[in-house]
């Protein structure tokens, strides 16, 4: 954890301090994963992001800086973060002119080639996204030309470039890989890696979710202390996502975010900035307040700083909170926009 006094916290109008950002930088995907990115929805004729409206390194490296003393971390994520031409580059920028702790969410295929520089441009921590060991499922549940050997090789090279405590995520939806938790578990017990799974949320108009297909991290969790006993671990910080627990043997850690069953909006503390530049307070929002246009008709620190001020003092967001209540925006956006 980060020793930098944080400046006096921005809170929202239901009290919550802005604390982490997660920058989306590209909308694009090598995967088309069946829950996030459906072929159908995202084919050929789909129509990404211009380069000309992607928030350049010196615009996002600008607002990041302005925005450090209040956050604690930030990560980058997408669509694939490693499509984003340069991203070493881009992670280089952020440590030095942010100085945070700096994370990335990855789908893992492209680590053989990028993990070393990574390392070297000083990114902090790693997320690999993985749904499935077993190979049709995973194909099933990506549909691109990937295996899952593709990924554990994404893994071992962040190994070898010094990346530990790698967090495995893992998103369970119900007749697609619920078979997988057990063989997951089995597998990432003991290697020192946090496997994590993830409830299946309602994110963005294209997955077509239904409550249905949530798998509850309660059943998760059952499933697999019947098999390898599990005891609760306390959460390191109260805004932490996931539920602890550890391996009776000791063989190490497992956790579950039970963003559907168990939502946590009473200390979400994330902002999110869309690939194009849009500011969101929410997963599920339905608008992002736009950022580019003042950077680039040359608003001063200053300016922006209190556009997200303002921003963050008037959130109200705590859309998982009411999902029960089926109370839902009119129009949601895409997780591989927004960032997950
Ligand atoms: N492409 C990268 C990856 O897959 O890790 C980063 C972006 S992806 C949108 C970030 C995370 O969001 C992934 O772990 C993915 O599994 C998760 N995700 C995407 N759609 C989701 C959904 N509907 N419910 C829960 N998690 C989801
Ligand atoms: Fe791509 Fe990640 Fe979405 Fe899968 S979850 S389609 S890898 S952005
Ligand atoms: Fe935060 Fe919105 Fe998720 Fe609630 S639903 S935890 S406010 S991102």
């Amino acid at each position: 954890m980060s020793s930098r006094p944080l400046a006096p916290p921005i809170e929202d109008a239901l009290g919550r301090p802005l604390g982490d950002l997660r920058v989306s930088v590209t909308d694009r995907c090598n995967f088309r994963c069946r829950y996030c990115m459906p072929r159908e929805k995202f084919g050929a004729e789909h129509q990404f992001l211009p380069r000309a409206e992607l928030l350049s390194f010196e615009e996002l490296s600008r607002l990041t800086a302005l925005l450090s003393g209040q956050l604690r971390k930030v990560r980058l994520t997408g669509g694939e973060p490693l499509l984003r031409k340069d991203l070493p580059d881009l992670v280089r920028r952020l440590k030095r002119e942010a100085g945070l702790p700096l994370a990335l969410t990855t789908n893992g295929v492209l680590l053989p080639r990028f993990a070393a520089e990574l390392a070297d441009a000083g990114l902090d921590r790693l997320t690999v996204s993985l749904d499935a060991l077993d190979e049709a499922v995973f194909r099933r549940v990506t549909d691109a030309d990937y295996g899952v050997e593709n990924v554990l090789a994404g893994l071992e090279a962040a190994e070898r470039a010094g990346f530990s405590r790698v967090k495995i995520n893992c998103v369970v939806r119900r007749g697609y890989n619920e078979s997988e938790i057990l063989p997951l578990a089995r597998h990432f017990r003991g290697r020192g890696h946090v496997l994590r799974f993830i409830e299946y949320m309602d994110v963005g108009a294209t997955n077509g979710w239904s409550s249905a297909d949530v798998v509850s991290a309660t059943s998760i969790v059952e499933r697999i202390d019947g098999e390898l006993p599990l005891e609760p671990v306390e959460r390191a910080l109260p805004t932490d996502v996931a539920s602890r627990y550890r391996y009776r043997d000791g063989s190490g850690e497992v956790g579950v975010i039970a963003s559907v069953s168990q939502p946590f909006c009473g200390s979400c503390s994330r902002l999110r900035l869309s690939a194009d530049g849009k500011l969101h307070t929410c997963l599920f929002a339905a608008t992002g307040t736009d950022v580019r246009g003042p950077l680039r008709r040359g608003a001063t620190d200053e300016e922006l700083f209190e556009l997200v001020q303002r921003l963050w003092q008037q959130r109200t967001d705590r859309y998982s909170e009411l999902r029960a209540q089926l109370i839902m925006p009119r129009r949601k956006l895409e997780m591989s926009y927004l960032g997950g």
